[in-house]
């Protein structure tokens, strides 16, 4: 069996975090001076390791083994959130390296590791994993800017090692593990050592405006009113006791953003406009939860003077994971740390989600400290 060198793997961890380090977290936004120097800092790393450092035309850099022979790839990303803990991403891609090392020292090729691009969405979410996947195509999001107003075409080629880029073919790979923090706080509250995941949620988003009729607060008698956001919160109500009815065990939503029309203190609001966002891991439930939502506003509307229109704009489907691989993973953990790691749903969207749909593909979690993350 390979060992890996914990002691090294720390202290890689360390390094990375060092690049960026802003307080207790990281400041590495996609394809910013931090995150470039953090990812050249990995291609040096894997370049010591015997690992060929590869950059792909989308930013991934591949850290691929000296054998042409078809590979497993483990990795992740290193790119962070605006305000972002240390361990996000950057503990998948150090996984890889330190065990695609020790392999390499143990006298066995074959190990690929990957930092994927722009994971956070800075672009545009998962950017470099569904690009390379072939989910998204190159020529579409060129144009793409980040919030700095710099077109990703531009930043491209800004990058000197994309004037060498090479494509690196998934063909080239068996398989695609993945790991990374739970970003929650189920493993920490009950002190497992780590998590399968066997599947990771769909989502679907339903756009929802709720028309009212702007008015002056004052004067305008309470029967006589049609304000949005008391619509809202009937409608809000209704689908949270609806949906707590018949929700599967990782079914979550919310209405994570609300944006009232006019938002002033003396008008009764005239529209209220909110995205409702619904994470489960069977594909017959969200489809089932969005049409309740749908329907809920349709009788709100049909029975007051308040209209609610709503519209799906996003319908992701889930990613169950590789059953062998997940079965492989499951048996090594009961033989590492018997009874004390669990199967899981992976409530975020990872790298795993786009790779999972073109190779078999696979998922770790370990703990987040209180279920922290950014
Ligand atoms: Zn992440």
């Amino acid at each position: 069996m390979v060992e890996i060198n914990s002691t090294r793997l720390l202290d890689d961890l360390a390094a990375l975090r060092r690049i960026g380090g802003q307080g207790t977290g990281v400041v590495r936004e996609a394809f910013t001076a931090t995150d470039l120097e953090g990812r050249r800092w990995l291609a040096r790393r894997f370049a010591e390791a015997g690992l060929r450092p590869v950059w792909d035309p989308i930013g991934n850099l591949f850290g691929l083994p000296p054998t042409g022979r078809p590979t497993v790839l483990i990795g992740s990303h290193s790119d962070t959130q605006p305000e972002c803990g240390w361990l996000d991403g950057s503990y998948g891609v150090v996984c890889g390296l330190e065990i695609a090392r020790a392999a390499q020292e143990a006298g066995l090729q074959g190990l690929a590791v990957v930092s994927f691009a722009d994971e956070e969405g800075s672009f545009e979410p998962l950017l470099g994993s569904r690009v390379w996947s072939g989910e998204l195509p190159f020529s579409a999001i060129q144009d793409r800017t980040d919030r700095r107003g710099r077109r990703l075409r531009d930043v491209l080629a800004g990058m000197p090692e994309l004037r060498a880029a090479e494509q690196v073919p998934p063909q080239l790979f068996k398989a695609y593990i993945e790991a990374h923090i739970e970003q929650g706080p189920v493993l920490d509250d009950a002190g497992e050592a780590i998590g399968v995941v066997e599947t990771i949620v769909g989502m679907q988003h339903v756009e929802v405006a709720i028309m009212g009729d702007q008015n002056h607060a004052g004067t305008t008698p309470m029967d006589r009113r049609q304000d949005a956001v008391m619509g809202f919160v009937a409608f809000a109500h209704a689908v949270d006791e609806a949906f707590r009815s018949e929700a599967g065990p990782s079914t979550v939503w919310t209405f994570g953003r609300v944006t009232v029309s006019p938002n002033a203190t003396s008008i009764v609001p005239g529209r209220t406009d909110a995205t409702l966002q619904i994470r489960d891991p069977e594909q017959a439930r969200l489809n089932r939860l969005t049409a309740r939502a749908q329907m809920i506003a349709k009788n709100i509307s049909a029975n007051g003077s308040i209209e609610i229109r709503t519209q799906v704009t996003a319908k992701l489907p889930p990613a169950p994971l590789n059953a062998a691989l997940v079965s492989t993973l499951t048996s090594a953990a009961e033989r590492l740390v018997p009874r004390r790691w669990w199967r899981m749903v992976s409530g975020a969207l990872h790298d795993a989600v786009p790779v999972s749909r073109i190779m078999p593909s696979a998922m770790l979690f370990v703990p987040s400290i209180a279920g922290k993350s950014h």
